[in-house]
């Protein structure tokens, strides 16, 4: 089926206004603001819009049938404005192969971390036996589905991990030099104290939750820098958000811009949960939260954009260019006075919001659900 259309009149971050033409979900032409010509599909003189490349989220949970750490692909995909999510470590072993599978059947596209423990998140203390990490598993599962693993989860906290310290992690690096892929790791409440987590990390991996707000995290009690944490900056260890429902803290992440230590990713951790009751609720959400702290709205956007797809070595994910398969995400920045609300229960009024307005995503125009 051939299909050819214009978006008309959209705003880039960096001010230029363009018409974009897409034909067989390819971009195929970029123009000056109404000069394409065609079926205009959306039409950004009637509804204003900035455009980039689709949105990625580095840390969500998209395997409905674990609870509470689980959701529908789309809800927290396409639906959201996120044309890419990358699942963190729902599933291990055991079921990466089901999430695979539901990933292809939808239309966000889908990338997964693999979590060390076979089980996933069946249970929440996935790390507790060190038996149900499987290395023979793990390296299975991964020449199973080499195009959607990109790295491996390990969540190092006290109710994961139980007394197992930082074996889980010690054990995670082998696993990560034998595979040569990435950590993302979780950081959370000790033990393990976080001094003794963080210098495990190399370059590459992905510290989530960096800007938690609980007592084992990464800036000391008047807001310095742990030297953990900027000895693994050094290091080129990737700093990810990953909000959640109990892992962004308002007064850390001011701490932290006050430091210079800026995301390198903006992630949700959205689930069910957090999704309809906060303080996550969707990704523009997070995003305004990081407005709000005086991060600039190119450097938001690059947080979910071009920073997630270098990192994931897909740099196409993360640009607009003649060629590429079309990923888009449409949103407007409006002016309103917004309440939003961290993880501590801390709220705070911004005076602008991001907004969700469309996705396209393997050629498909897919209009955002706005939440009321
Ligand atoms: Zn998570």
């Amino acid at each position: 089926m051939e299909e050819r259309y214009v978006l008309r009149r959209l705003q880039r971050v960096s001010g230029e206004e363009i018409d974009i033409v897409v034909e067989d979900g390819k971009i195929v032409q970029i123009t000056g603001a109404g000069q394409a010509q065609g079926e205009v599909k959306w039409d950004g003189n009637a509804q204003p819009a900035y455009v980039s490349s689709g949105w990625i989220d580095m840390h969500v949970h998209a395997f409905p049938e674990f609870d509470p750490y689980g959701d529908e692909i789309d809800e927290i995909g396409v639906k959201q404005g996120v044309a890419t999510i990358v699942d963190a470590g729902s599933c291990g072993a055991d079921r990466i192969g089901d999430l695979v599978a539901s990933g292809k059947q939808a239309d966000t596209n889908l990338l997964a971390f693999l979590n060390i423990s076979r089980i996933g998140l069946k249970r929440i203390d996935e790390l507790s036996e060190l038996s149900w990490i499987d290395r023979e598993e793990v390296k299975r599962a991964i020449s199973n589905h080499r195009d959607s693993i990109i790295g491996l989860k390990a969540r190092i906290s006290q109710s994961v991990v139980k007394g197992n310290g930082t074996e889980p992690l010690r054990i995670a690096r082998g696993l990560s030099e034998e595979t040569g892929l990435p950590l993302m790791v979780h950081i959370g409440s000790a033990p393990p104290d976080i001094r003794d987590v963080i210098p495990l990390l190399e370059r590459k991996d992905v510290i989530t939750h960096y800007l938690n707000g609980k007592v084992n995290n990464l800036f000391d009690g008047s807001g310095e820098p742990l030297q953990v944490l900027t000895e693994a900056i050094s290091r080129g260890v990737h700093l990810d958000v990953g909000h959640g429902t109990a892992s962004f803290s308002f007064r850390v992440a001011e701490a932290a811009k006050g430091h210079g230590i800026h995301p390198d990713t903006i992630s949700t951790d959205i689930y069910r949960g957090n999704r309809m009751n906060g303080p996550v609720y969707s990704m523009s959400s997070v995003l305004s939260k990081f407005l709000y702290l005086g991060y600039s709205l190119e450097e938001v956007i690059a947080a979910v954009t071009s920073r997630a797809a270098s990192w994931l070595g897909k740099e196409e994910l993360g640009r607009i260019q003649i060629g590429d398969p079309a990923n888009l995400t449409l949103f407007a920045v409006k002016e309103q006075a917004t309440e939003l609300v961290d993880s501590e229960g801390e709220k705070r009024t911004a005076d602008r919001c991001i907004e969700a307005k469309g996705v396209i995503v393997h050629g498909k125009f897919i209009e955002c659900e706005v939440r009321a």
